[in-house]
């Protein structure tokens, strides 16, 4: 067994029934990406689309790709044919671009709306103010191209573990009061996308659904870590 095959191994047998891995894949070449696949994992994340378009065409086309990472409106168009979900939506002009885009390739396509939790001001995400003026704004829910279908976020990047669960914790808190509010009865609105390599477990104790692991998979932590198209 390759090293890439006994880590996707560890980290399933690490994870509660019903968390999702997203084996993030970014700066990691089709050969790599490959070994997963060939170890049954299906789900992969890259937070630039450029990358992802190239590197989706020369593996196979059951993989399910999620974007990660900050999307610039112009590259929109792009992905809408393929993609599997999209977690970094951070703008409601973001969302209904997504929806234009998508209804001219007649599809609906599963987004995250990711919410900024850190402290770092560098992350991208809504802040709560702008996230219940989308929520506030009846036009959200007459867009048929998304599925809008929970949260993202990304803890501080910081060794203190209580700032990070209380970060974690204010996500789910968050998710919660949202889906009460303004999506009880949608039954598609159930993930918070929570927990990278060097903290996942506490997500998944704070109650995330799916966790977003690279460097724990693939090895040697890639240098450009930071999110973009
Ligand atoms: C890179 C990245 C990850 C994975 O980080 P690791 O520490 O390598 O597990 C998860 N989420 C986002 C948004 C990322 O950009």
């Amino acid at each position: 067994m390759t090293d890439i095959a006994s880590n996707i191994r560890s980290v399933k047998t690490a994870l509660p029934p019903g968390v999702k891995l997203v084996a993030v894949s970014k700066a990691k070449s089709p050969a790599e990406i490959l070994e997963a696949y060939n170890a049954g994992q299906r789900c992969f994340g890259e937070n630039r689309v450029m990358e992802l378009a190239g590197k989706k065409d020369v593996l196979p086309p059951d993989i399910e790709w999620h974007l990660i990472g900050h999307l610039q409106t112009n590259k929109v168009k792009y992905l809408v044919p393929f993609i599997s979900m999209i977690e970094s939506v951070d703008s409601f002009r973001l969302l209904k671009i997504i929806d234009n885009e998508a209804s001219k390739v007649n599809r609906v396509i599963s987004c995250l709306l990711q919410i900024h939790i850190a402290e770092e001001e560098t992350k991208f995400g809504f802040t709560m103010d702008e996230l219940y003026a989308m929520l506030e704004n009846a036009d959200l829910y007459k867009l048929r191209n998304v599925n809008i279908c929970g949260v993202m976020g990304m803890a501080t990047f910081t060794g203190n573990r209580e700032q990070i669960r209380n970060e974690f914790r204010y996500l789910s808190k968050c998710f919660n009061d949202v889906r009460n509010t303004y999506f009880r009865d949608n039954e598609n609105f159930k993930e918070i996308s929570m927990g990278m390599s060097g903290d996942y477990e506490i997500a998944v104790e704070e109650g995330s659904t799916i966790v977003r692991i690279g460097s724990l998979i693939f090895g040697a932590p890639v240098k450009n870590n930071k999110q973009h198209t």
